[in-house]
């Protein structure tokens, strides 16, 4: 089970977050769709708080970047900038790069 953490940091709890959203026709609930998160991670992903860039680092916006707001956002956001994420060693189950570059370029633009 050494693969069941949050591709952001090193704790359980996971969501399986979709890359492609489900309004995309590739946006399927299948394994190269998918970046194993935690409730929290997943959650800013979906709203683009965070972006995974296809070179697997995190984003985080840059006015969250700039907001102080405590230790669960220093912490659990902020400090994730430009972290690499964590994948499986199992190569089928990494998320696919096309994907993670298509909705990066939706977190840019948000
Ligand atoms: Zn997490």
């Amino acid at each position: 089970m050494s693969d069941a953490r949050c591709a952001a940091l090193d704790h359980p709890l996971l969501d399986a977050a979709h890359i492609l959203e489900d309004r995309d026709v590739r946006g399927i609930p299948e394994v190269p769709n998918r970046v194993a998160l935690c409730k929290i991670h997943h959650s800013a992903y979906d709203a683009s708080i965070l972006g995974i860039s296809p070179d697997l680092l995190v984003h985080v916006r840059e006015a969250i970047l700039e907001e102080h707001d405590g230790p669960m956002l220093q912490y659990g956001l902020q400090a994730l900038q430009l972290e690499r994420i964590q994948l499986p060693r199992i190569v089928a189950l990494r998320p696919r790069r096309d994907y993670l570059e298509d909705r990066f370029a939706r977190f840019l633009a948000a």
